[in-house]
């Protein structure tokens, strides 16, 4: 289920993710966030760059520092596992039509990527995860995610998706008991949408 609201932090500073970073760390010892995030929000302009009014920028925000610390809990289990799949949303490719070579097997169910374009994002992380010997997918939603971690072949999964899409997904988490960890986008609107390659070689 994509947020009320659409958003782009792609023109916000990188410092702001490694600030969300370190605040999810002291987010975990303090549990406390009201100040920090707005201070964020003010020193990197986020409502003026990006034209959210102030609860929606918070609720970003607060879904970002969740992201990071869940990520922070899981990251040691997570690095003791090999059968690892990566999830990419399919909202993330470069066409959405039929320029996409993508072959949909209803089967999985997931897009494979046939590598059309050099400069898809989703092409781009495709390979990057198969390099580092993942089973990739190519995701329409998470039902699709669920279906393939019900066949049991996997120790940890890397999700790329929007902050909502990623809370909806903590149940099944939860259920599989795997350890996860999570990219999220930082362009939604289910189409065009962007993530940040850098933040996923990190996670991977
Ligand atoms: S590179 Fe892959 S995901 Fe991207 S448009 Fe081509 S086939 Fe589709
Ligand atoms: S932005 Fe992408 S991941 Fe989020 S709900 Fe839309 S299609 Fe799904």
């Amino acid at each position: 289920m994509p947020y009320r609201f659409n958003f782009d932090l792609t023109r916000v500073s990188r410092f702001f993710f490694k600030e969300i970073t370190e605040a999810a760390h002291k987010r975990k010892l303090h549990r406390r966030i009201g100040d920090v995030a707005q201070r964020l929000l003010e020193r990197f302009r986020i409502q003026e760059i990006t034209g959210l009014d102030f609860p929606q920028a918070l609720m970003l925000l607060e879904d970002l520092m969740d992201i990071q610390m869940k990520n922070l809990n899981h990251r040691e289990r997570f690095l003791g596992t090999s059968r690892r799949a990566l999830f990419l949303p399919h909202c993330s490719r470069k066409h959405m039509d039929s320029r996409c070579k993508a072959v949909f097997d209803p089967n999985i169910p997931s897009y494979s990527c046939s590598h059309c374009s050099p400069d898809c994002l989703v092409g781009e992380a495709t390979l990057l995860g198969e390099k580092r010997r993942y089973d990739v997918y190519v995701v329409p939603g998470g039902s699709c995610i669920h279906q393939i971690l019900q066949r049991g072949r996997y120790e940890a999964l890397v999700g790329v998706a929007c902050g909502e899409e990623i809370k909806l997904a903590e149940p099944l988490l939860e259920k599989t008991r795997l350890p996860g960890q999570t990219v999220p986008l930082i362009k939604n609107g289910c189409a065009n949408t962007k993530f940040s390659i850098g933040a996923l070689k990190k996670i991977l």
